[in-house]
This record gives C-alpha cells, structure tokens and sequence, in this order.
C-alpha cells in the first residue's frame, strides 16, 4: 500500500535517539507516508499543535518533557491517534500511556511490519467515520460524539445544539451529497414547519465556524442539489 503525495497521511515521530527516529523516518516515507520529527517532548508538543497530523509515534522515554506528559498535553487539544513507543516491557508503563490518552502501545524492540501494521489499523479507523462509533474524522476535522466537542486542525470549535447535530449528520455521510430535504428531515424533524431556508441558514453558521477560518474547506454547496461535506 503506497499512499504517496499530497493526500498521504501525516505522521509526527517523537524520538529522541536520533539514529532511530532517522530509521524509522525512512521505513515510513519508504510507505508513502509524509513525515516530521521532533527530538524531544517541548519540540513534540510545540509541531503536535501545527495540527494536521494523521498520527503520532510517540516514544515515553524522553529528556526533558516525557512521553506521559506530551501525551497528556497534545490530548487537551487533539483527538490525533496516537502510538506510544517505548522501550520498557512493563505493563505499568502501557496502562499509564493509554491512561495519558494514547490510543496504542508498541514495545520496543519491536518488528517494523507490526508497527506499519499497527498504523495502518490506526489510520483506517480515523478515517473510516462509521468504524469508530463515537468519533467521526473528516480530514483535520474531528467529532466526538459523546461529548459533543468540535474541533479542526487542534482547535475547538463551538457549535450550537443544531449546528452539531448538522454537522454530525454531515459527516456520517461524507462524501455524499445531501439534499437540504434530506438534511431538514433528519437534522429538525419531519415535524418541522418553520422556515423553509433554515438548512440554508444554519450551513451559513457552521461554514463561519468550520470552514471559514481555514485555508482548506470541507462543507461544500452543489447548486441546485444540496450539501457535501467531503476532504480535498
Ligand atoms: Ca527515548
């Protein structure tokens, strides 16, 4: 599986063995993937929050800042996937990392395959919406629906009761192009009898939230049809 290019999953390596983070750095372009490095956890935190990472290999044993502590910190404004690397065999150190946030553990020494393998499963969950019942994944857009948080590229964004029930609607069918009928009888109900413009309007207050204030747009109107929200 080569993802190359511009649409090929981000990944931010956190190691600070120079000569493996290299290595590995090379096993995961060599896949397709783009690739960042930073050597300890000031550096991890300060690209972590760049956002529009696909996932983070974060190794536990660092100077300075640690593993733990990155984790925690990222996890305050992140719903990136994140694997934690290290080197220590002890389960404490596991239990601890997926308390910390992390979403995967690989104990070093490890076998690049089961790390590759490991990713790819990462990745086809966060960017499967329907895999992961509770968060849905557009892009650098991320849903968690059990706590009703927003938020894009890192940042948290803060919608309304109906904008996020729009927009949870939105990307439960991603991809799809959805009629504003469509979009009124699932999002207000076949009961509604108020405006008939109200998809309109609310579309308006989630691309000011959404879209707007990024470079990239996901919400997109297809005239005469309805709505799509959809990356690149
Ligand atoms: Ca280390």
């Amino acid at each position: 599986m080569n993802a190359e290019g511009p649409t090929a999953p981000r990944i931010l390596i956190v190691e600070d063995e120079a000569s493996l983070a290299r290595a590995l750095q090379l096993e995961l372009e060599h896949e397709g993937y783009r690739v960042g490095v930073a050597g300890n956890g000031y550096e991890a935190v300060a690209r972590a929050s760049e956002g529009e990472w696909s996932l983070i290999l974060l190794d536990l044993m660092l100077p300075g800042l640690d593993g733990f502590e990155v984790c925690r910190q990222v996890r305050q404004r992140s719903a990136v996937p994140i694997i934690v690397l290290t080197a220590r065999e002890a389960t404490g150190d596991k239990v601890a990392g997926l308390d910390a946030g992390a979403d995967d553990y690989v104990a070093k020494p490890f076998a690049t395959e089961e790390l590759l393998a490991r990713i790819r499963a990462r990745l086809r969950r966060s960017t499967s919406p329907h895999q992961d019942g509770h968060r849905l994944v557009v892009g650098d857009l991320v849903i968690e629906r059990d706590t009703r948080r927003v938020e894009r590229a890192g940042r948290a964004i803060t919608l309304t009761r109906r904008e996020f029930d729009l927009l949870t609607y939105l990307a439960e069918n991603t991809g799809l192009v959805l009629t504003r009928e469509t979009i009124l009888n699932h999002v207000w109900g076949f009961d509604y009898y108020g405006e008939t413009n109200v998809v309109e309007v609310y579309v308006r207050y989630l691309r000011a939230k959404i879209d707007e204030p990024f470079p990239t747009k996901l919400l997109r109107t297809v005239r005469g049809v309805g709505y799509s929200l959809r990356e690149g």
